[in-house]
């Protein structure tokens, strides 16, 4: 049987543009020039299903956190004809509070996360505040709710497939136990890094985003995304504002970019 293919979305649901170099790169050129930040759910659709990559982060965490959203991810996900609250899986990266704080937006679904990340976020590391401060308590909360009600999936390590041809990769270093998605599309191999690769300048200048827990692993994970993606813009970023430049948009909305599609820029 040959393996599916399948088509991916990101849909930009927020974004802060006061952000400079020194808050986004370990070693940067110049701390205080421009880096705006984007903030993204993924959508992988295909082979009769829909699944998704994080979940965004609701208007009570934008607000706890100073941050404002573009659309909220449940509405954009609905603009790509997507209903949240019919979604069956869900892949958490990481438990940080951008990616996990939109879990009440899918009512029905399961969600896959690493063995290592449930430990990290509910164990002694988070007695350091330094540690802590990416994660919510709310969210964390919410993770442990949704696993008294057999709607976790764990994993640990790589190469879980959870779908045909969609595997699981455990990578580190900017989380303990996060995770990237390998995604067979039409143009090849897709890996979806989220926050293993903030944007492109962090894995291609080797430059690592300066939220991290163990910088080996973050390089290294670098290579291994690097192995599993079929060229560079084959690997997409968590939050780089040139996603929606490079790719074509679905349907004309701004927001929403074709990542299975080569890229136009
Ligand atoms: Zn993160
Ligand atoms: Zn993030």
């Amino acid at each position: 049987m040959t393996t599916p293919t399948y088509e991916i979305l990101a849909l930009r649901y927020a974004t802060v543009q006061q952000r400079v170099q020194g808050e986004c790169l370990l070693f940067p050129d110049d701390h205080a020039a421009p880096m705006p930040i984007d903030f993204f759910v993924f959508a992988i659709r295909g082979n009769g299903r829909t699944i998704m990559v994080d979940t965004g982060f609701d208007k009570e965490s934008a607000d706890r956190r100073g941050r404002s959203l573009i659309r909220s991810p449940e509405l954009i996900l609905g603009d790509a004809g997507i209903d949240a609250t019919k979604v069956e899986d869900v892949i958490l990266t990481h438990m940080h509070w951008d990616h996990a704080g939109g879990m009440k937006f899918f009512p029905k679904a399961k969600f896959h996360l690493q063995d290592a990340e449930m430990e990290y976020c509910t164990g002694r590391c988070m007695c350091e505040g330094i540690l802590r401060r990416p994660f919510d308590a709310e969210h964390v909360v919410d993770a442990i709710r949704a696993l008294y009600t057999d709607r976790v999936k764990f994993h640990a390590g790589s190469g879980n497939e959870i779908a045909p041809g969609i595997t699981l990769h455990l990578i580190g270093g900017h989380s303990k136990g996060i995770q990237a998605v390998r995604v067979p599309t039409k143009r090849g191999w897709v890996m979806l890094a989220g926050d293993t690769s903030h944007y492109w300048a962090n894995i291609r200048g080797r430059n690592p985003f300066p939220i991290v827990v163990n910088v080996e692993q973050m390089l290294a994970g670098y290579h291994t995304l690097e192995s599993l993606a079929d060229g560079p813009d084959h690997i997409i970023p968590g939050h780089d504002p040139m996603i929606l430049k490079k790719f074509p948009l679905l349907n004309g909305n701004p927001e929403i970019v074709r990542l299975d599609q080569p890229p136009i820029a």
